[in-house]
């Protein structure tokens, strides 16, 4: 492991006993039971290969967590770091032939980590700024937004990078400022109707997640979005002022904020009827799929968490469930695809993205080596643990740099944001896409 997140780690504290409710510990022992300690899971782990040590492979930290949960072992800041250094990508899960859920495992295992004080410094006051401070609230995000729109608009941004001077604070700041995302010129829900009809014969109607990050740095990709859905036959529903879906509250072991978000989430969804919700960022479409799980002892909102996680659906899998128009429009083009964690291991989505890709007239597929691996983006980790998101992006390009493409489609939204940012520091002009930019394109619309 490198040197900030060593330098992070050197705060002090006092080690403490996990306590979990009976209910709690029951299950979390039913799932750390599955664990065969086959060892199958650990050739897929970034982890595991940046350090080859059991402690940060998947089935080190079920042991770690195992023994924290019967008490055998101290929540220590050791402990901390392993659970903090863990993507949470689930590639584990997909490879695990015992069906571990291991994200749900670690995901906990974060909860005591941060209730213990034991966060790094840096992921403490990321959570408590940009996750609770932005994130949670629609007005403090529209405002971040709002920001970043005048940062970029008055040439701000390019003046920091151009004059060098994070460089003189860290390089790692410099290269974080980077990764801030741009904001759209206008935001999704500054322009878009409540109700956009379908074209031609209509299938049914749909609501759409405008999101939190999405909605102020994405606005291209969503007008994307309902264009294809309305022309394939789908009235658009899309609530104003939507919450954050909670997605990096949850990963992040901030559960009870996660609650707090589904709970409004599931409130405005479930007052605007319609066959499915559609989601066009993987992270936030796993992430709503598994409310019933997040709300299952809340008797209030259980049932409608439920009802909302079932009709939730990706784009690429809605699309793909319901047919869509066929592209005729040549897009001539060596595309490789990098399929999202949150996509391929937590929805066990692979065949519709590549079908939509290789629908486009034109294109020729480059497959992408260790396309299902974290590109080191994992929501806030190349903030947290920079060193090691940097290490996992740079393999990432190199891959993408020997498929010889011209396009590299994605469909969440941190994966795009991290590999744009790994190409560019290459000096490789590569674009960046999700499918539904490239399908958008093939049917002639932009
Ligand atoms: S979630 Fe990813 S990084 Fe974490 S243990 Fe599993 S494979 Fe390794
Ligand atoms: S593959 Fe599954 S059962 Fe085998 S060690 Fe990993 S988590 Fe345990």
């Amino acid at each position: 492991m490198t040197g900030e997140a060593a330098h992070d780690r050197g705060h002090t504290h006092s080690r403490s006993a996990v306590k979990l409710d009976p209910d709690r510990s029951l299950h979390l022992d039913e799932v750390i039971h599955q664990c065969l300690h086959c060892g199958m899971c650990l050739p897929v782990c970034p982890t595991y290969a940046l350090t080859a040590r059991e402690e940060s492979s998947p089935r080190g930290r079920i042991r770690l967590i195992r023994s924290v949960s019967d008490g055998s072992l101290e929540c220590s800041p050791a402990f901390a770091d392993e659970m903090n250094f863990c993507l949470d990508c689930q590639a584990c899960e997909t490879a695990c032939p015992a069906g571990v859920h291991y994200g749900e495992l670690v995901e906990e295992a974060r909860e005591w980590v941060a209730e213990a004080g034991l966060d790094s410094l840096v992921t403490r006051w990321t959570k408590r700024l940009f996750l609770r401070g932005i994130l949670s609230s629609h007005r403090r995000t529209t405002m971040f937004g709002r920001f970043l729109r005048f940062y970029d608009w008055s040439g701000l941004r390019e003046a920091v990078d151009r004059s060098g001077i994070l460089t003189l604070f860290s390089r790692r700041l410099a290269e974080r400022h980077q990764l801030i995302p741009r904001a759209s010129a206008v935001f999704f829900d500054e322009v878009a109707r409540e109700r956009i009809p379908a074209i031609g014969m209509r299938r049914g109607s749909v609501t759409f997640l405008s999101g939190c990050i999405m909605n102020i740095a994405f606005t291209e990709l969503h007008e994307q979005a309902v264009d294809l859905l309305t022309l394939n036959g789908f009235d658009v529903i899309v609530p104003k002022r939507q919450p954050c879906c909670g997605a990096l509250h949850g990963h992040n072991g901030d559960r009870s904020e996660a609650r707090r978000l589904a709970r409004e989430t599931v409130d405005l969804f479930s007052s605007c009827p319609s066959d499915s919700l559609v989601v066009d960022s993987a992270g936030c479409a796993a992430h709503i799929k598994s409310y019933g799980t997040l709300l299952e002892d809340d008797p209030e909102y259980a049932a409608r968490a439920r009802e909302l996680a079932a009709s939730t659906r990706e784009i690429t899998e809605f699309l793909s469930q319901r047919g869509y128009a066929q592209p005729t429009v040549p897009v001539p083009s060596t595309v490789t695809y990098h399929e999202a964690c949150h996509l391929v291991h937590s929805q066990h989505i692979s065949r519709e993205p590549r079908e939509m890709i290789a629908s486009v007239p034109g294109v020729i597929v480059a497959e992408l080596p260790e396309a299902t691996w974290c590109c080191g983006s994992a929501g806030i980790y190349n903030i947290t643990r920079f060193d090691e998101s940097m290490e996992l992006l740079e393999r990432k390009a190199s891959h993408i740099a020997s498929t010889g493409a011209e396009i590299v489609v994605t469909a969440n939204p941190g994966c795009h944001l991290q590999i744009e940012h790994g190409l560019r520091k290459r000096g490789l002009d590569i674009r960046v896409m999700h499918p539904i930019g490239l399908l958008h394109k093939g049917c002639g619309l932009s």
